[in-house]
């Protein structure tokens, strides 16, 4: 526990993450409640392990349909619909490619052209099936893996708020690691850093200032390994099964919800700058800040949040701001 001008800073590694809360009151029995909690959806979710609720839907591909915890459910079912939209780069079902490529543990290897091909028809989000009544899941065909890894942590961060709310908590944020949820609107507001891609010391891009917001990163530069003198990251496009290559080198969301900022990373991740502020001019909750190969960092647009720029090797383009 550290405190700094009236900030109680408590951490903990948990989801391989470093995690770390921090309230405006020294309260260890809250604390550890807190990190029961997110234990307790970590098993739920985690596909890191042998068994969990998430596990079981995948042993059970192509034999039969489980049931599952109410929470567990609702989060399958929004990430299925975020899996069908059209062009969609998320996709619940990308687990037998992300076990393959084992980007971010050891044994890391790049797949044959064949091994991605034969992978590919078992990561279909149409073959996932859900019947709300029972709260079941049906993966359709053997070998089939759902992997919620891009917006777990999204889905626990928002839990956290949650309960941190009904605890009668007015001030808080909670960091999970690429996923920050804060409440509250402590003087001057919540400072957020923006990591340098690829730094090897801790530098920032910027820093937001935010509000009663969540703060997602998806970044190339969290989990990656190198072969060959190329960089493979663990963003995998799944309609090609490598990862996703383009323009950026990061994507942030702000948002009221962690789980949309999650969804949303990788959505827009998918869609390039472009294509990406295009669609949030539709999404007046959602906002994003692009970091590109070129250091560029360009914001769609900034209601919810003020971006200060720290890094003088980075040039804030306004131009796409709608
Ligand atoms: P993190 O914040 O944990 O670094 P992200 O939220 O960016 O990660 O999500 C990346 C993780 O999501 C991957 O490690 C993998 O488990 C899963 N994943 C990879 N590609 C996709 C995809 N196209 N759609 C959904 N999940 C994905
Ligand atoms: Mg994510």
């Amino acid at each position: 526990m550290l405190s700094e001008r009236g900030v109680y800073g408590y951490s903990a590694v948990l989801m391989g993450s470093p995690i770390l809360l921090k309230l405006f009151e020294h309260n260890e029995a809250l604390v550890s409640r807190v990190f029961r909690l997110i234990k307790k959806y970590e098993d739920l979710l985690t596909v890191n392990r042998a068994q969990s609720e998430v596990m079981a839907i995948n042993h059970a591909a192509g034999r039969a349909a489980v049931a599952v915890s109410a929470p567990v459910f609702a989060l399958i079912k929004c990430a299925l619909a975020a899996s069908l939209v059209k062009d969609s780069c998320f996709n619940l079902a990308i687990g037998p490619l992300v076990k393959r490529w084992r980007i971010g543990f050891c044994g890391a290897s790049v797949p044959s052209v064949e091994e991605i091909a034969a992978l590919l028809p078992r990561t279909r989000p149409e073959l996932v099936q859900l019947d709300q009544s029972a709260e079941t899941v049906f993966l359709t065909q053997p070998g089939m893996e759902i992997d919620l890894g891009a917006i777990a942590k999204g889905f626990i961060a928002d839990r956290v708020r949650d309960y941190l709310k009904s605890q009668g908590v007015t001030q808080g944020l909670i960091n999970l690691g690429g996923n920050v949820q804060t409440l509250g609107s402590p003087p001057g507001g919540w400072s957020v850093g923006l990591k340098k891609p690829f730094s090897t010391v801790d530098s920032l891009v910027g820093t937001l200032l935010v509000e009663n917001k969540s703060v997602v990163t998806s970044g190339v530069y969290e989990r990656y390994f190198e072969q060959d003198g190329r960089c493979y990251h663990h963003i995998l496009d799944p309609r090609n099964g490598y990862p996703l290559d383009n323009e950026l080198d990061s994507v942030t969301i702000i948002s009221t919800d962690s789980l949309d900022g999650d969804i949303w990373s990788t959505l827009i991740y998918g869609m390039g700058v472009e294509k990406g502020c295009a669609a949030l001019r539709h999404q007046p909750g959602i906002e994003a800040i692009f970091v590109t190969k070129q250091r560029e960092v360009i914001c769609s647009s900034g209601h919810q949040f003020r971006f200060t720029l720290l890094d003088s090797d980075y040039r804030l383009v306004t131009d796409n701001i709608a």
